[in-house]
C-alpha cells in the first residue's frame, strides 16, 4: 500500500475483535484495508468469550453469526445459584437474531479470531504482523503513518484498534482515564460438564463464579477475586489458587474443581476500565474498541461494543460518501459515545458494589445494561 494515496484507503492498528470487525465492515463498503498488528499470528489468549445477543446481532450483520454458532455453543439461559447451592432463578435472554437461533453463544477466543481472520482474508484485507504505527501526521485531508518497519502509508482513514493499552491513542494525543479496581478476574478452560447447557452463575459469600460453555466439549470457569493488588502469580500457582478460591462456592461449583488442572488453560487478569472522555478522533484518525471504551469484563460486553464500532464506523463513512472522512468520524463518535459511556460507567459501579459485597444490588444494573445493549445500534 506504500504507493497508495487517497480516498477509501484505511490502515487499522490492531487485529483484535474491533480491528478485524472494522476491517471487514469497511472492505464490504469498498475500502481497501490494511492492518498492522504488533503480535504474531495466532497469538490470541486461549480462554473463552461470551458473545451476548448484541455481539451475535453485530456479527450477523457481518454475515458471521452462524459460523460463530457452529464453532461455539449456542445457549439462551442464565441460571443463578444461591449461596446454599440452590438454583435461585433462571433468566431467559431475548433472542436478538430471531427466535430460531440462540440468544447468545460461548466461543473459544482462537475460534472467533479464526472466523474473523478468514472473513477479512476473503475481503482482501492485508494483515501485517510484528508492526505498529510509530508516527502519525496529518497530510492535507490524508493521514500519513510511519510504521515501525520504516515504511510509510498515506491513507484517508487511520483506525486505532489496539486495545486498552493503545499506543495509537497516545500518537493522536487523545487522553483516557484507565483505572484498576482492586479486582482480578480468572478464566479457566475445562471439559464441559453435561449439565452446563447455559451459563451458570454461583453466588459465593465473598464473590461470584460461574461456568460458560464454549463448545460441545469445553467450557470456561470465571471467578472474580476482590480486594487484591496487581501481583503476578507464577503459572504453576494458577490452577491450585483458582481451585482454592472456588472451594467455598456451593452446589455444582464443587464438580468444577477437579476439572481445573492444566496451568496453560488458567488466566488471571486485572479488572481495568477505560474511557476516552474527549474527542475520539483527530482529522481522519479515530480510536475504537477498548482503545476508546473498555468496560469491566463482568459485563461481557466489551466485544459487543467493539464489533458494533466496526459496523457503525463503516455505515457512517458510507453515509458521508466516504469522502468527508472527518464528518463521518464525528457522526460515528456521536452515535457511539453515550452507549459506550453508560456501559463503562455502570460496570465501574458494579465493580464497586461487588467489592462492598452488595452483590444483590448489582442485578438491576446488569439488567439495565442488557436492556440498553439490546436497543438497536
Ligand atoms: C478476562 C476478560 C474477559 C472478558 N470476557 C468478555 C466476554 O465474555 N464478552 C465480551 O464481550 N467481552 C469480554 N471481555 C472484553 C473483551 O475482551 C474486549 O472488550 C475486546 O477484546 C476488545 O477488543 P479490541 O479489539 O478493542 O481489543 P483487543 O482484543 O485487546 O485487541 C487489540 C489488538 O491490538 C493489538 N495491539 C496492541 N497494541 C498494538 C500496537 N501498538 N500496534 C499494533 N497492534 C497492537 C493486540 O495484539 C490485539 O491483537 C473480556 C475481557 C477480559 C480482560
Amino acid at each position: 500500500m506504500d504507493s497508495d494515496r487517497g480516498a477509501r484507503t484505511a490502515l487499522i492498528v490492531g487485529a483484535g475483535v474491533a480491528g478485524l470487525a472494522a476491517a471487514i465492515a469497511l472492505a464490504r463498503e469498498g475500502w481497501r484495508v490494511e492492518i498492522a498488528e504488533i503480535g504474531p499470528p495466532d497469538a490470541t489468549s486461549g480462554w473463552g468469550l461470551c458473545l451476548t445477543g448484541p455481539s451475535l446481532r453485530a456479527l450477523d450483520a457481518l454475515g458471521l453469526a452462524d459460523a460463530c454458532l457452529a464453532e461455539g455453543y449456542g445457549m439462551s439461559t442464565i441460571t443463578h445459584v444461591d449461596v446454599h447451592g440452590e438454583p435461585a432463578s433462571m433468566i431467559r435472554l431475548p433472542h436478538l437474531i430471531g427466535a430460531r437461533r440462540p440468544a447468545m453463544a460461548g466461543i473459544a477466543r482462537p475460534a472467533l479470531h479464526r472466523i474473523l481472520y478468514a472473513e477479512a482474508e476473503r475481503w482482501d484485507v492485508a494483515v501485517r504482523h510484528g508492526v505498529t504505527a510509530a508516527a502519525v501526521d496529518q497530510d492535507g485531508e490524508l493521514v500519513r503513518v510511519r510504521l515501525s518497519d520504516g515504511t510509510v502509508r498515506t491513507v484517508a482513514l487511520l483506525v486505532g484498534a489496539d486495545g486498552i493499552r493503545s499506543s495509537t491513542r497516545g500518537l493522536l494525543r487523545l487522553a483516557s482515564s484507565r483505572a484498576f479496581h482492586g479486582q482480578m478476574v480468572w478464566r479457566a478452560l475445562v471439559p464441559r460438564p453435561r449439565w452446563a447447557t447455559g451459563i451458570h452463575q454461583f453466588a459465593g459469600k465473598t464473590g461470584t463464579a460461574g461456568l460458560v460453555p464454549v463448545s460441545d466439549k469445553q467450557a470456561y470457569v470465571f471467578l472474580t477475586e476482590n480486594g487484591v493488588g496487581r501481583d503476578v502469580l507464577p503459572d504453576s500457582e494458577l490452577a491450585p489458587r483458582l481451585r482454592h478460591l472456588l472451594e467455598p462456592f456451593p452446589g455444582r461449583a464443587a464438580e468444577i474443581l477437579p476439572l481445573i488442572s492444566a496451568p496453560a488453560a488458567v488466566v488471571r487478569r486485572p479488572v481495568l476500565t477505560d474511557f476516552v472522555d474527549g474527542a475520539w478522533n483527530r482529522g481522519g484518525a479515530v480510536v475504537i474498541g477498548d482503545a476508546a471504551h473498555a468496560p469491566a469484563p463482568q459485563m461481557a460486553s466489551g466485544a459487543a461494543l467493539a464489533i458494533e464500532d466496526g459496523l457503525v464506523l463503516a455505515r457512517e463513512l458510507a453515509r458521508h460518501d466516504s469522502v468527508d472522512v472527518d464528518a463521518g468520524l464525528q457522526a460515528f463518535v456521536r452515535r457511539r459515545r453515550q452507549r459506550c459511556r453508560t456501559l463503562v460507567e455502570t460496570s465501574v459501579t458494579i465493580v464497586a458494589l461487588e467489592r462492598a459485597r452488595r452483590h444483590h444490588e448489582t442485578y438491576p444494573l446488569v439488567d439495565s445494561c442488557h436492556r440498553l445493549m439490546a436497543e438497536p445500534v
